[in-house]
C-alpha cells in the first residue's frame, strides 16, 4: 500500500486508503483473468496477508536506527533460522555465490515472517505473487492497467487530479532504464565546465566553514572535535558526472513487448549490481544519476555527491551573485555535509565503517540537543483537526536527520559567505535587498511549492524530509543570523533564544 502504517493505523485517511486499495487489487486481478468472484477471493488472500506482514513489520522511524538495523550473520546460521523458503534457491536464482556473511538487518521481521509463513497455505502465497507481479507490471501494460494503478497510487495515496502525459511518463522510463547513456546526452548540453570549478571553489569554502563552526562548538570535547575534523577532511566529493559511464552494449532492447524489454532492463540492473558481490566497496561508483535534480551524502563511503542537474536555477545560477548560491546551491552542499554528522552520519567514522569516534559525554550533549529538535517538529500541524478527527502532526523523530542536515546546511553556508565578504568585502544592495536578506530569500525560494492534503498527509508518513514549508519556516526559528537579516523580533515565525537549539 505504500508505507506499513496504512494496513493498521485506524484514522480515518488510512480507512479510505484501505478501501481504494480492496478496490485496486481486485480490478488487477479482474483485468489479469481472473472472475469477479475469483478475484474478490484472491484479493481478500492477499490484502489478509498483506495486512499480517505489516503486524511483523518495522516502522519507518525505528529503520532510521542504525544499530537496530545491523545485525550481522553467517548465511548458513541465516538460512536454518528463517527457513520459510528454500533459500539455497533464492540465492541460485539471484546469483548471489560467494557470500558467506550477510546483514540480517531487521531480525524481528525475519522471526515474525517465519511463524507467520508456516500459516499459510502453498495456494494463498502463490496468489499473493501473482498479485505482486501484476502490480509491478501495471504501469507497462495496456491502459486499464496503466488507469487502475493511477487510480490508487495517483488518486487515493497523493490526491492527484490525471495522469501524466504519455511523453513525460515515456522519458521517465527512458530515463530510469538508461540512467547514464541519457545522463551522457544530458552532460554535453547542459553542464559547462565552469559550473563544475565554481561548484567545487564552494564545496572548498564550505568543508573550511564546517570547520571552523566544528572548532567553535561549545558542547563537544576537543578529542571528539580532531575526530569530526579529520572526517570532515576525508570527504570524497562528486561533481557533476561519473569518470566512467554504465556500458549498455549487452542490454538487449528488442522490437517485441514494452513489458518483455522493462524485465530485461531489470535483469541488467540486476545482473550488474551482482558483479559487485565479494568485490571491495567501488568508491567511483554513483549512487544517482547526473541528470537527477538532487544530491546526497552516503556514510559508508563517507561521500557527498551533486549531479549536473542540480546546478540550475533556482539552486544555482552562474549569473546571480554569491549571496543568492550561497543560499541556494551552499545550503545544499552544507546540508550534504552535515549528514556526515547528523543521528546516523555520526554513527560511521572516516572510512565509512559504523565505529564509535564519540565521547560518552559528547554523544549525551548531541541527544539533548537533537531531542529539543524532534520535540519543535512534533508540535508542528500538518492537517488541522476536521469532523472529529484529530489535527496531523509532523514527525519529529522520522524527520530528524533532514533537520540537523537543513539548518546545519544554513548555519555552514552562511558561515562560508560571510568568509568571501572578508576576503572580498560586503556587496551593495539589490532591488532593495541586503546580501543576508539575499542569501534567506534564495533559501526559501528553493522550497516553495503546491501540495495537496493528500500528498502532504502521504509525505508526513513517508517521507524523511519535511515538508518544504517547514524546512523554512520551522527550521529558520533557530538561526540567529536569519532574525538579524530581517530585523525580526516577535511575530508568528518568532522563537525566544532560550528555545532555540543550534547542533552544528
Ligand atoms: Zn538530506
Amino acid at each position: 500500500m505504500g508505507d506499513r502504517d496504512y494496513y493498521l493505523a485506524d484514522d480515518e485517511n488510512s480507512a479510505r486508503i484501505r478501501d481504494a486499495y480492496k478496490v485496486y487489487v481486485n480490478k488487477l486481478f479482474t483485468l489479469g483473468g481472473y472472475s469477479e468472484e475469483e478475484a474478490a477471493k484472491a484479493a481478500e488472500t492477499v490484502i489478509g496477508l498483506e495486512t499480517e506482514i505489516a503486524k511483523v513489520s518495522v516502522d519507518r522511524a525505528t529503520r532510521r536506527d542504525v544499530h537496530k538495523n545491523y545485525n550481522k550473520m553467517t548465511v548458513k546460521n541465516f538460512t536454518s533460522k528463517y527457513d520459510f523458503i528454500d533459500w539455497n534457491i533464492f540465492f541460485k536464482e539471484t546469483g548471489i555465490s560467494k557470500s558467506t556473511e550477510l546483514n540480517a538487518a531487521q531480525v524481528t521481521f525475519f522471526d515474525g515472517l517465519t511463524k507467520l509463513l508456516k500459516n499459510v497455505s502453498f495456494e494463498d502465497q502463490k496468489e499473493y505473487l501473482v498479485f505482486k507481479l501484476l502490480n509491478s507490471a501495471s504501469n507497462y501494460l495496456s491502459e486499464d492497467f496503466v488507469n487502475a494503478n493511477f487510480e490508487y497510487f495517483g488518486k487515493a495515496v497523493q490526491g492527484r487530479e490525471e495522469l501524466q502525459p504519455l511523453w513525460k511518463r515515456s522519458l521517465a522510463v527512458v530515463n530510469r532504464s538508461l540512467a547514464d547513456a541519457f545522463g551522457q546526452l544530458y552532460v554535453e548540453k547542459y553542464f559547462p565546465a565552469s559550473s563544475k570549478d565554481k561548484m567545487i571553489e564552494m564545496v572548498a569554502n564550505l568543508q573550511t566553514a564546517l570547520g571552523e563552526r566544528i572548532a567553535a562548538l561549545d558542547w563537544m570535547s576537543d578529542e571528539t572535535k580532531a575526530k569530526a575534523h579529520e572526517k570532515l577532511g576525508t570527504f570524497i566529493v562528486k561533481v557533476g558526472y561519473p569518470d566512467t559511464w554504465m556500458d549498455y552494449s549487452t542490454l538487449d532492447i528488442r522490437n517485441d513487448s514494452y513489458w518483455a524489454n522493462i524485465c530485461r532492463v531489470n535483469r541488467f540492473g540486476h545482473e550488474d549490481m551482482m558483479k559487485d558481490e565479494g568485490q571491495p566497496v567501488d568508491r567511483t561508483e554513483w549512487g544517482m544519476s547526473p541528470q537527477t535534480v538532487n544530491a546526497y551524502y552516503n556514510p559508508t563511503t563517507n561521500e557527498i555527491c551533486f549531479p549536473a542537474a542540480i546546478l540550475q536555477p533556482p539552486f544555482f545560477n552562474p549569473n546571480a551573485d554569491d549571496a543568492v548560491n550561497y543560499g541556494g546551491i551552499g545550503v545544499v552542499i552544507g546540508h550534504e555535509m552535515t549528514h556526515g554528522f547528523d543521528d546516523q552520519g555520526r554513527e560511521f567514522d572516516k572510512d565509512g565503517n559504523m565505529a564509535n569516534w564519540w565521547t560518552e559525554a559528547d554523544a549525551a550533549a548531541f541527544k539533548e540537543r537533537t531531542d529539543i529538535l524532534v520535540e519543535q517538529f512534533n508540535q508542528i500541524v500538518i492537517l488541522p483537526a476536521k469532523d472529529g478527527q484529530p489535527a496531523l502532526m509532523a514527525d519529529g523523530a522520522l524527520s530528524l536527520g533532514e533537520n540537523i542536515a537543513d539548518q546545519g546546511g544554513l548555519r555552514v553556508a552562511y558561515t562560508a559567505l560571510q568568509n568571501t565578504f572578508e576576503a572580498n568585502g560586503e556587496p551593495e544592495p539589490i532591488d532593495g535587498f541586503t546580501a543576508a536578506q539575499r542569501f534567506y530569500l534564495s533559501y526559501a525560494t528553493i522550497w516553495g511549492q503546491n501540495i495537496r492534503d493528500e500528498e502532504a498527509a502521504r509525505l508526513t508518513k513517508v517521507d524523511v524530509h519535511s515538508l518544504g514549508k517547514n524546512r523554512v519556516n520551522a527550521t529558520l526559528r533557530n538561526v540567529a543570523s536569519f532574525y538579524e537579516a530581517f530585523d525580526i523580533t516577535d511575530g508568528a515565525m518568532f522563537l525566544p533564544e532560550e528555545e532555540r537549539v543550534v547542533i552544528w
